[in-house]
This record gives structure tokens, sequence and C-alpha cells, in this order.
């Protein structure tokens, strides 16, 4: 059986994760995939914004930062830009990582640094009470939105695409074998990768108007979910309310930080 506890702070524990919560299935996946790659714990820097999702890296036994409300993208750079032969990984939300630290998003991948970003979407501000986040459904209900919303929701892995980041996936918390995969795949990529990850908040998503337990939002994720290959042969119509899932981009573009050093040397011997 897999000893999680060698990746833990057991002293840490219990987290303070509700019951159903996604963000322990995610941990997991995480600590197989870096156990999996077998990545030393002095060479992994996990830093996290604010938000349910990230308190994780308070539980795991690596070099971790948990810092301010949407920055964990900006303090992660850093840490690359002066240790690069460290793996750097981002835990961020929907909240913390496309509201107040969407500027930090785009830019990071605009300009492709390598760094890995797993963002756990739920839809909603869990840790504050459930606000609508910006990934959250037209007519979906959260407190700050009574009527149900009426915002288009951000495309996550599509903005990320967009932006020019070299690996973007996505998978949901019941998909647990994929999901390690993912986060290993993500974690080998040269350049800004990006899982997202679809997870259940049973506390305060309300969707279409009533709590869903975790339960339910699993067996959701189970049969909305599609597979990338499976979807290329599937029409729009088919794929109307489907989620795919698996590898979205995977492409090699110049890293930021490599052509940064390049510039040095060129201006150097001029
Ligand atoms: Fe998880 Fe939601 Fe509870 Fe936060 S509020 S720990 S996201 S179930």
């Amino acid at each position: 059986m897999f000893d999680y506890k060698k990746y833990l702070r057991t002293e840490k524990l219990p987290h303070i994760w509700c019951p159903g919560c996604g963000d322990g299935i995610i941990m997991k996946a995480m600590i197989r995939a870096i156990d999996k790659l077998g990545l030393k714990k002095d060479k992994i820097a996990m830093v996290s914004g604010i938000g349910c999702s990230s308190r994780t890296p308070g539980y795991i036994d690596v070099n971790t930062l948990h810092t301010t409300h949407g920055r964990p993208i900006p303090f992660a750079v850093g840490i690359k830009a002066v240790k690069p032969e460290m793996n750097v990984i981002v835990v961020t939300g929907d909240g913390d990582g496309v509201a107040i630290g969407g500027n930090h998003f785009i830019h990071t991948a605009r300009r492709n640094i390598d760094i890995t970003v797993l963002l756990y979407n739920n839809w909603t501000y869990g840790m504050t009470g459930g606000q609508a986040s910006p990934t959250m459904h037209i007519g979906d209900f959260a407190t700050t939105t009574p009527y149900g919303s009426i915002d288009q929701p951000f495309d996550i892995c599509r903005l990320a695409e967009a932006s020019g980041a070299s690996f973007v996936a996505r998978c949901t918390t019941f998909h647990a074998v994929l999901l390690t995969n993912l986060i290993e795949k993500a974690l080998r990529k040269k350049g800004f990768s990006l899982v997202e990850i679809y997870t259940q908040c049973p506390t305060y998503y309300r969707g279409a108007g009533k709590r869903v337990s975790a339960v339910e939002m699993l067996q959701g994720f189970k049969e909305s979910s599609v597979m990338v290959d499976a979807a290329k042969k599937m029409s729009p119509e088919e794929l109307k309310d489907k989620t795919i899932i698996g590898v979205l981009v995977d492409r090699d573009l110049p890293e930021y930080l490599d052509e940064y050093k390049k510039l040095i040397e060129r201006v150097r011997k001029k």
C-alpha cells in the first residue's frame, strides 16, 4: 500500500477540509505523481494563495509558501528565477487563480515560465462562504448571485492555451488515476504547465439551486466527462454539456527564464 505519510506533515493533521471535499483526492494524486517521478522533497517548492485548496501545502512536507490572495504565481516565479533547479508547483483555486490572480495567470502563461499550476475549480469561493467565482456557470446560484449568475464563465484551459502555455490538461476528482498521470506529465514539461481539476465543494456549491452532495458531484463528473481522443470524433451537439478531459495542449515553446539568460549573455558580449 502506498505510504502517503512520508510526504505529509502528520503533526498538521487532521486537515481542515469538510467531509466529501475533493481537495484531499487532489493532494493524494499530487503526492503519487511526485513519488512516481522520484522528485526529492527538498527540490520541490509548493506555493499557494488563499482559499480551501491553498491549505494543501501546509500538509505536504516539501518547501512550502502560503502567500496572499491571488498572488501564488508571482511568488512561484520568483523562486524559479532564483532557483531554477527547483520543481515549482502552484496550488490555487478558481477564485484565487483567475479572479484576483487572473493577470498573473495569463502573463506567466504568456511568458511560458517553467512552473506547474494545479488549479482546483469548484465554481465557488468555498473558504469565504460560497460566493460566485469567475468559472461559475450562467444560471448558477451563490450567495452573491441569489437570482442566478448572468456572467459568462472563464474556460480556464482555453485561457491558458490562448495565453501561451506549453502544457494544458483537465481532469476531475472522479478520475484520480488519470489525475496522477496528468500531474506527472505537467511536472515533466518544460514551460508553463496547467492542470485544471474539477472538484466538489459539497458545503457551498449550489449549482442550479440546491446543494449537491459529494457523491452526486462525483457521479456528475463521471457521466459528463469525455476523454480528449473520444471528443475528437464527436459533434458539437454531442459535446454540449460535456467536459473534455486529458491533455488538451502539449507543445514546445521558448521558456522565458532561458530566454532571459540568453539575453543577458548577448548584452554582456556587447
Ligand atoms: Fe472543501 Fe468547500 Fe469545505 Fe472548502 S468549503 S473545504 S472547498 S467542501
